[in-house]
């Protein structure tokens, strides 16, 4: 606890109004009914998870404590505290559920920054990745030199420009096909645009989601002035875990609005639709569900609106020619995450597979041949539990094969 007292640590990671949420759950339990966690392991729950902390914070700050003294931290409670913390996928949807309006994923987050403020471990996977972001600026410890290696040599990158593409480490270390798709799009569309090359770094995803404060995130800063120095006004995302980053806590490392708008690809694409500046050239005559991920969708509705988070790119999709539109059993804001987000892919991989091999069966249920996605950590989870029995695409990878692009070199 480097000295600081328990009340320190919570104030500084938990606002007013988070304090407020803690105190009121009602134990209705209907985020035991949505929480993807908690339908394979029903020992873990939100709602527990909430009674818990309160009773930590009781004991550390109540009226006992204040006259008899606070009761030691132990490891054994640090440790219960951060395993429950840390089995979740922050995805919000028990947020949206939740009767007492409580904004679940924002709390879990503060919950993992006191936790590691207070001593408790980040569990050591996210330790190691964030010491590979410091190192390396990505948390795969891929060598920064190699960053942009796949973009293809044909392709026009400006200096600066109003547009720029940033396609998060995922996708520039290993799953550059989501990338080459995007510059084939842009390329066909003759727009100059711009990228930070080796300027480029880890967006911070990974270290917000599991307990890194913003203040010192020192590396991301740099980041996003790289992006002012490039006179960006629009900056394209084909990540969706970097677009929720760059949207929510970017202002907040800033230190205040950002001088430049984060737009999902899929957005970028509608539009180009609406203005009639893509023409298709292949029937795509296949059965396709969208997955709208936790971090493009339900995270960032009440930030870009209904319209850009989930029917942009069902926009998309229907614009194709050929492709029939279905819908998940669970979709939009109640939609079922994928297993992979909050780190739990990383901590937990079995847990996060489990819970992709659900999110497969319900894309069965639909008859669907293909599950279409904007978030590469999605497409990668879904495709560890599907094997070779689904195609899992990016959107822009379908629209490139609709424009008739070779997107793969
Ligand atoms: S954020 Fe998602 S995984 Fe975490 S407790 Fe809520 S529903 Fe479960
Ligand atoms: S839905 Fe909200 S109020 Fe109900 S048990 Fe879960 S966290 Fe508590």
């Amino acid at each position: 606890m480097d000295g600081r007292s328990f009340s320190e640590i919570h104030s500084r990671w938990f606002s007013p109004i988070q304090v407020l949420e803690l105190d009121a759950c009602t134990r209705c339990q209907e985020c035991l009914n949505i929480c993807p966690v908690t339908a394979i392991d029903r020992e873990t729950s939100p709602m527990d998870r909430i009674g818990d902390w309160r009773r930590i914070v009781d004991r550390q700050t109540g009226i006992r404590a204040r006259l008899f003294g606070r009761p030691s931290l132990d490891e054994k409670i640090l440790h219960d505290l951060a395993d429950s913390a840390y089995a979740c996928t922050t995805c919000g949807a028990c947020g949206v559920v939740c009767e007492s309006g409580i904004s679940t994923a924002q709390l879990w987050e503060s919950m993992r920054g006191a936790i590691v403020d207070l001593g408790g471990s980040r569990a050591g996977v996210f330790a190691d990745a964030a010491e590979r972001i410091a190192r390396f600026r990505n948390p795969y410890g891929a060598p920064q030199e190699k960053r942009s290696a796949w973009i293809p040599g044909d392709i026009v990158i400006a200096d600066a420009a109003p547009v720029a593409y940033f396609p998060g480490c995922t996708v520039s270390f290993r799953q550059p096909e989501i990338g080459m798709a995007a510059l084939r799009i842009l390329q066909s569309l003759n727009i100059r645009f711009c990228m930070l090359g080796e300027e480029e770094s880890c967006c911070g995803s990974l270290l917000f989601r599991t307990g890194h404060s913003p203040e010192d995130a020192e590396v991301i800063r740099n980041l996003i002035q790289a992006v002012v120095d490039r006179g960006v006004t629009t900056l394209l995302f084909t990540c969706a875990g970097c677009l929720k980053t760059a949207t929510t806590d970017w202002p907040r490392v800033w230190g205040g609005p950002l001088p430049f708008t984060p737009v999902p690809f899929a957005v970028f694409l509608r539009d180009q639709i609406r203005q009639g500046r893509l023409s298709f050239q292949s029937r795509i005559a296949r059965r396709v569900a969208y997955h709208d991920s936790c971090h493009a969708g339900r995270h960032l509705m009440h930030v870009l609106g209904r319209d850009q988070a989930f029917e942009a790119p069902r926009e998309v999709l229907r614009a194709i020619p050929g492709i029939e539109l279905t819908e998940l059993r669970t979709n939009r804001e109640f939609q079922i995450c994928c297993g992979a987000g909050g780190g739990l892919k990383r901590k937990s991989p079995d847990l996060a597979l489990a819970i992709a091999g659900r999110k497969v069966t319900d894309v069965r249920e639909t008859g669907a041949e293909v599950l279409a996605t904007t978030c590469p950590f999605c497409r990668r989870n879904i495709l560890d539990a599907a094997g070779d029995t689904l195609e899992v695409v990016d959107i822009a990878e379908l629209v490139a094969e609709a424009l008739g692009l070779q997107a793969d070199e």
